[in-house]
C-alpha cells in the first residue's frame, strides 16, 4: 500500500515518515525538464538529502534555508515538499515566485507533468482542465489541503488567512512592498500564525550582489551549513571551492582538485564516491534556522556543471586579459553559489571621463532602442536619453539640463520637445523614438504635476519613484495611482513604478567598473563635463550593520548632487519595463527594413517605431 493509498483509506501517516523516503519510493521526474526523468533518486543529489530531512514534519525545524547554484536539484527540493505534502501531510500550502508569470510556468511544467507522471498523485488533485474541477493552475486543492501558487508581486500573496507551510522561490527576484502590502520576508511570519510550531518554510535563491542579497541575509541568519564531501585518499571533509581547482589554463587538457589537508591531486571521477559521503557541515549548528550552502563543483557525475566546464566558464570572465565584471559575477552566483563581492566602493570618476568616446550625438550601430529618464527638482528637469544594444550594453546619446519651474508647464513642453517628439538618427540612417521614458515622482511638491503628465503620455511615459529601502529589485511591480487634475480626482489614472535605489546603484557600478566594451559596458560620449562624472559616482558604500548586528553595504552620499546617477537608475529602470515586451531581433530587422525602404522610395517617410505617443494639447492650466 502507497502512503498516499493509506491516507485516502483513513490510515495515518507514519509521523516518523520523510520526504527523502517518500521521495525514494514515490516522487518521478517528468521528461519536459529533466534528462534524467523517471523514478527520482536521492543518491545522485546527496546534497537535497538534509534540507528535505529538515522540511520533513519528523523535524522540529521550521525555516529551511537555501544558497545554491541554478539548475542544480534546488527546484526538485520544492517539488518534493509540494507533492509530498499532499500525498502524506495534507494542509494549505502556498509557494511564491518573483512573478505570476513564472508562477503560472513552473505550475504548467513542473506540477501539472508531476499530476500526470507520479503514479500516486493519481485522483488526488483534479486536472484543472476538467469541468467538474473547481481547481485553476494558481490553485488547487485535495483532500485535507491545498496548493496556491503565486507572484511576489501579486496581492494574492499577502492575504491574511493562514497557511500551514511556504516556500518562496528565488528570493533574490522578489518584488517589495506591493501597493505597501508588505515585504515579502515578513511573509512566513505573518502567514503561518495559527499553525505555529507545526509550519514549515522552505526559503531557497541563487545569491546576488553581496550585501544586497536577500538569500545571503537570510542564510547568515542561519545554521550556515555547507554540503563536505570527503578527500578519497585522507578522508577529510571539505567544501569544495574554485581556489583548490587545477586546471591548464592555456587549453583546458587537465583538471583536478587538489586536497586542501593533503594535496592529494583528486580526479572529477572521485565524486562517484566523494558525493554520496558528503554531508553538511554548520558553522552554527546551535541556530534553529536550518541553512544549507552547496555549489557546482559538487555537480552529479554526467551532468553540464563538470570541473572543466566550471573552469571554461571562468575563463570565460577574462576577455583580452581584463576581467568582464559582469560575466564574473554571474559565473560567481550561478556555478560558485557565492554572493558577488564588488570590489572598491565607487567608480573613479577620472577614469570613466577619460574612456568616453563616442564622438557624435548619432545612435551607434549596435544599439537598437533609446530611453530617457528624467530626474525632476523645483526649478530644473534634468534629462538623460540613452541608448541600449543587446546585454544591457548602453551608450549615453546626451545629458541636458531644463531650466525654468517645473510647477508650470512652459518646462514640460520643452521635454516633449527633446525627448518623445523628436526623432533621433541612426547610424545606418534609420530614425528612433523613446521607447520608454520614466520620469521621477518622489519630490511631494510635484508628484501630481508628473502623475498628470505621464497619464497623457502613456504608455511610453511612466511614473517611477526611487525606494530608499535595501535590497529592492531594480524595477518592481507598478500598482495603480490616483491623479488629481484640474480639482478632480481619476482613480487608477496613472501606474506607479518602484525603483530599489541601491540595488540599481550597484549593478550600475558594477558594469561602470567593466573596461572591456561588451554587454553591460557604458560608453560615453566625449565633452561631458567633470561634475557630470562627480555627479555619476556620487554615492559609495560602506560597511556597516544591520540592526541585527549582521555586517551590510550601505549607501551614502559622497557629492553634494547626484541627478546624474538618478537620471542612470530610472533609465536603466525604464529600459528593463520595456525589455521583455519587445523583440530585439524584430528590432533589428524593422532598422534593416527602414533602411531599405528608405534607399528605395527616396520621397517617402521612413517607418516610425511602434509606441508613438500623442500627448494632447494643452494639458497643463
Ligand atoms: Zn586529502
Amino acid at each position: 500500500m502507497t502512503f498516499t493509498q493509506a491516507f485516502k483509506t483513513g490510515l495515518r501517516p507514519d509521523p516518523e515518515l520523510n520526504f527523502v523516503e517518500w521521495a525514494d519510493k514515490e516522487f518521478y521526474l517528468s521528461r519536459e525538464y529533466s534528462a534524467e526523468y523517471g523514478q527520482f533518486r536521492i543518491s545522485r543529489t546527496p546534497f537535497i538529502r538534509e534540507p528535505l530531512l529538515e522540511l520533513s514534519p519528523s523535524s522540529p525545524t521550521q525555516k529551511v534555508i537555501l544558497m545554491k547554484p541554478t539548475q542544480q536539484a534546488g527546484t526538485t527540493i520544492a517539488q518534493i515538499f509540494v507533492f509530498g505534502v499532499a500525498a502524506m501531510f495534507p494542509g494549505p500550502l502556498m509557494m511564491v515566485m518573483p512573478t505570476t508569470t513564472k508562477m503560472q510556468g513552473f505550475s504548467k511544467k513542473r506540477i501539472a507533468t508531476g499530476l500526470r507522471d507520479i503514479p500516486c498523485m493519481e485522483g488526488l488533485v483534479k486536472d484543472a482542465s476538467l469541468k467538474t474541477s473547481s481547481n485553476t493552475i494558481l490553485e488547487k486543492t485535495f483532500p485535507g489541503g491545498s496548493w496556491v501558487f503565486a507572484g511576489s508581486n501579486s496581492p494574492i500573496t499577502y492575504r491574511s488567512d493562514s497557511i500551514k507551510y511556504i516556500i518562496l522561490d528565488d528570493f533574490d527576484g522578489f518584488v517589495s512592498d506591493v501597493a505597501g502590502e508588505g515585504d515579502p520576508g515578513d511573509l512566513s511570519d505573518r502567514r503561518t500564525g495559527t499553525f505555529g510550531k507545526k509550519s514549515k518554510t522552505f526559503i531557497n535563491s541563487t545569491p546576488t550582489i553581496k550585501g544586497f542579497s536577500n538569500i545571503e541575509r537570510e542564510y547568515n541568519l542561519s545554521s550556515m551549513g555547507k554540503f563536505c564531501v570527503p578527500c578519497p585518499r585522507c578522508g577529510e571533509l571539505q567544501y569544495l571551492i574554485f581556489q583548490n581547482l587545477k586546471f591548464d589554463k592555456l587549453n583546458l587538457s587537465w583538471v583536478y582538485y587538489e586536497c586542501q589537508f593533503c594535496q592529494n591531486k583528486i580526479d572529477e571521477v572521485s565524486k562517484h564516491t566523494m558525493l554520496p559521503a558528503g554531508e553538511y557541515i554548520h558553522e552554527h549548528p546551535e541556530r534553529k534556522i536550518r541553512g544549507f550552502q552547496y555549489n557546482a563543483m559538487v555537480c552529479p557525475m554526467g551532468w553540464k556543471n563538470t570541473w572543466l566546464y566550471i573552469a571554461e566558464e571562468f575563463l570565460k570572465c577574462k576577455i583580452q586579459g581584463v576581467v568582464n565584471i559582469e560575466k564574473l559575477k554571474t559565473w560567481t552566483n550561478t556555478l560558485m553559489a557565492d554572493p558577488f563581492e564588488q570590489h572598491g566602493d565607487r567608480p573613479a570618476h577620472e577614469m570613466l571621463q577619460q574612456r568616453a568616446a563616442m564622438q557624435d550625438v548619432i545612435v551607434p550601430q549596435q544599439a537598437l532602442f533609446l530611453t530617457a529618464s528624467v530626474d525632476v527638482q523645483h526649478l530644473f528637469l534634468a534629462v538623460l536619453i540613452q541608448a541600449w544594444g543587446r546585454g544591457d550594453q548602453c551608450w549615453t546619446i546626451s545629458y541636458q539640463k531644463i531650466d525654468g519651474d517645473t510647477s508650470r508647464g512652459a518646462a514640460w513642453k520643452k521635454l516633449d520637445k527633446l525627448t518623445i517628439n523628436r526623432q533621433f538618427e541612426h547610424e545606418s540612417g534609420a530614425k528612433l523614438n523613446i521607447l520608454s521614458m520614466g520620469v521621477d515622482s518622489g519630490d511631494g511638491a510635484r508628484t501630481q504635476v508628473v502623475y498628470n503628465y505621464c497619464r497623457l503620455r502613456q504608455p511610453v511615459v511612466f511614473a517611477l519613484k526611487g525606494m530608499s529601502n535595501p535590497g529592492k529589485p531594480i524595477l518592481g511591480a507598478p500598482a495603480p495611482q490616483t491623479v488629481t487634475y484640474g480639482g478632480k480626482k481619476i482613480p487608477n489614472g496613472v501606474m506607479l513604478w518602484p525603483v530599489g535605489s541601491d540595488t540599481a546603484t550597484a549593478t550600475i557600478y558594477t558594469r561602470l567598473q567593466q573596461e572591456e566594451p561588451g554587454p553591460g559596458y557604458y560608453h560615453f560620449p566625449v565633452g561631458l563635463d567633470k561634475e557630470f562624472y562627480l555627479q555619476l559616482t556620487a554615492e559609495k558604500f560602506i560597511n556597516s550593520r544591520d540592526k541585527k548586528g549582521f555586517p551590510v553595504r550601505e549607501l551614502v552620499r559622497v557629492h553634494p548632487r547626484a541627478e546624474v546617477l538618478d537620471c542612470f537608475k530610472y533609465s536603466y529602470a525604464a529600459a528593463l519595463r520595456i525589455v521583455d515586451s519587445i523583440n530585439l531581433d524584430k528590432l533589428e530587422r524593422d532598422l534593416e527594413q527602414q533602411i531599405r525602404s528608405k534607399t528605395e522610395r527616396k520621397e517617402e517617410k521612413p517607418k516610425k517605431q511602434a509606441f508613438i505617443p500623442k500627448p494632447k494639447g494643452d494639458w497643463f492650466r
